[in-house]
């Protein structure tokens, strides 16, 4: 992910640290690579559009030009923009902690089928419980695919994580009741729900997901999209929120080679942070999100 946009970009800004001196129009001719590098990056135009206005209101004024190395300043300005456009004014690195503080909290993780939902609610209850000593019961709630459950059921037995027994016939709602009773009973500290996903967004899956998060009153409501889907994930994400409220984002296959623009438009387009991101398919292959890093990255 970001190799192309990376080279993009310092391409276009070494050009401007070569230089000693530098002219309002050198900006400008620097800051049109940096807009097609993003564009190409497949972030959203508006978000590209105002990414580029801010660097250059700052870039331009005479203590930036006339500096010892304006250069510098300006790829300084760059980077600080681009942290910002990542991690939304106000919250710094503090996106990725999880509100699981009241035992048992509930995590709702909702998705399209195939984003990696699934994985993403095993690696994240690993997680919590390896890193945060956290003990976690999943559950699944895809009462329409008996894989699905299963999938759950073998990934929770690989890392040691307790599922809740699977009952043929209860429905989504009864399942999430029952999960929330079950780790109240025997002191699990956080419940780990993962809803059924559908190939593309409909009218009965939003129905029932509203309803298990009416039922279960989730702490945190996680979205997962596949990154590789670049505008497209940020429109999903728009949506679930939109019809069911998301708390944040876990944009996974950022080890593919996608173009990056999911990570950059989706805290600028949807308002909402992006928590984690999924590096590959075993299960500790999930990081949190940190838009110093992810900037630092980018940027070289
Ligand atoms: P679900 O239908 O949304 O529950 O999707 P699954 O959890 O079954 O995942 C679908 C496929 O994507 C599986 O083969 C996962 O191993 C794979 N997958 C999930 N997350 C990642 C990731 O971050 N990177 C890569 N490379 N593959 C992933």
């Amino acid at each position: 992910m970001f190799e192309s946009l990376s080279e993009r970009l310092s391409g276009a800004l070494e050009k401007l640290t070569a230089k000693g001196a530098l002219t309002e129009a050198d900006v400008a001719t620097a800051l049109r690579e940096v807009r097609v590098a993003l564009l190409e990056a497949d972030v959203s135009l508006p978000v590209a559009r105002r990414f580029i206005k801010q660097v250059q209101d700052k870039a331009t004024g005479q203590a930036v030009l006339k500096s010892v190395t304006p250069g510098q300043m300006v790829v300084k300005i760059v980077h600080d923009e681009m942290v910002a456009m990542l991690a939304g004014e106000g919250d710094g690195e503090a996106g990725a902690r999880l509100r699981i503080d009241s035992p048992p909290a509930t995590i709702l993780m909702v998705g399209l089928q195939g984003s990696g939902k699934t994985t993403t609610a095993a690696k994240l209850a690993r997680r919590l419980k390896e890193r945060d000593h956290k003990r976690v019961l999943m559950a699944s709630l895809d009462t329409r695919r008996p894989a699905a459950m299963e999938q759950l059921a073998t990934l929770g037995q690989q890392t040691g994580i307790d599922t809740l027994p699977i009952v043929r016939g209860q429905d989504a709602v009864a399942i999430a009741r029952r999960a929330r009773q079950q780790a109240m009973l025997a002191g699990y500290d956080v419940v780990m729900l993962d809803t059924a996903g559908r190939l593309s967004i409909d009218a009965e899956l939003m129905a029932e997901v509203a309803a298990v998060r009416d039922a279960a009153s989730p702490n945190e409501t996680l979205l997962v999209v596949d990154g590789l889907t670049g505008q497209d994930a940020v429109h999903t994400a728009e949506n679930f929120d939109g019809q069911i409220g998301i708390s944040g984002v876990v944009l996974t296959r950022m080890d593919g080679d996608g173009r990056g623009g999911a990570a950059l438009s989706m805290r600028a387009v949807t308002g909402k942070p992006i928590k984690f991101v999924g590096i590959g398919e075993k299960m500790d292959a999930l990081e949190e999100f940190h838009a110093e890093r992810v900037a630092g990255r980018i940027l070289g």
